[in-house]
């Protein structure tokens, strides 16, 4: 499933292949996959476009005319330029047929993904957009700090939360969360400033190095062009359980944590808990700095 590198790569991709180009008609081949807000025959086109945008895993497609075309890929939604030669990829549920002969599609097997044609809404009102919590990638450590420092909840779940900050799934949770030694089901009001200075870090560090390598590919993800993603090479938990913690040497512990598999190691990543007046709440272990 496509997490904020993932939409991070096909947004720069759209950025370059659309340039100076024109939307001139959109066709639907399934329906509900596309919707129109408020209505298609509101729709302007043929209409530039002027942008590709990304907030968490949304990706945003500006055109001229107050037009937004958002894209949620979702589990195994992608955007491709079909081959004029061969036949469309199978389940193509939309087409984007552009002013230089080209046609940009969209394809979705389990057809989660979802696109909406957004008109004369400006950018920064668009409801899905602005019910995201910032981007994961755009926060400063202080920020991030009082998202988290306040909420008394473990903090895979938080972190997974679209709400509070956007753009984290389950592969670069599990790889930030062992980067700064914290167990996914640490709740978040016990960590220390450091410890969650040093998970920003970790979050940082992991996301930027997965956009470098172009994502990573675990089942369907390919990028725009087909191509795969390098960054699963790089993982250190994500689909390792029951393999050697490359820190410690121990095995890593494959758990569910609300629902989602999770692989920790046991050993690097333990629980911590608060301080109150030198003593660790119900008598159990005090944070240690990192
Ligand atoms: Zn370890």
């Amino acid at each position: 499933m496509p997490e904020l590198p993932e939409v991070e790569s096909v947004r720069k991709s759209l950025e370059i292949s659309l340039e100076d180009v024109g939307l001139a008609r959109i066709d639907s081949l399934f329906p509900g996959v596309l919707t129109f807000c408020p209505t298609l025959a509101e729709a302007r086109l043929p209409a530039k476009f002027l942008g590709a945008d990304r907030r968490g895993k949304m990706l945003a497609l500006r055109f001229q005319g107050e037009q937004t075309l958002l894209v949620h890929l979702r589990m195994t939604g992608r955007l491709y330029f079909p081959n004029a030669e061969a036949p469309l990829l199978p389940h193509t549920h939309v087409l984007l047929h552009l002013d230089d002969q080209r046609t940009l599609a969209f394809c979705d097997p389990r057809r989660f993904g979802r696109l909406v044609w957004h008109v004369g809404t400006p950018f920064d009102r668009i409801p899905e957009l602005n019910r995201l919590g910032p981007d994961a990638l755009s926060l400063s450590s202080k920020v991030f700090f009082q998202l988290l420092k306040p909420r008394n909840r473990m903090i895979k779940p938080l972190l997974l939360d679209q709400i509070v900050l956007s753009g984290l799934g389950n592969i670069y949770v599990d790889e930030s969360l062992f980067r700064a030694g914290i167990h996914p089901k640490q709740i978040s009001a016990d960590l220390s400033r450091k410890r969650i200075d040093l998970l920003w870090e970790s979050v940082m560090e992991v996301l930027q190095k997965a956009i470098e390598n172009g994502g990573s590919t675990i089942r369907d993800f390919v990028g725009f062009s087909g191509e795969a993603g390098n960054y699963q090479k790089h993982h250190s938990v994500y689909g390792r359980a029951g393999l050697e913690c490359v820190k410690c040497g121990g095995t890593l512990r494959r758990t569910l944590v609300a629902q989602r598999g999770t692989t920790y190691c046991p050993h690097c990543q333990r629980m911590r808990y608060r301080r109150t007046k030198g003593k660790a709440i119900r008598g159990r272990r005090v944070e240690t700095s990192p």
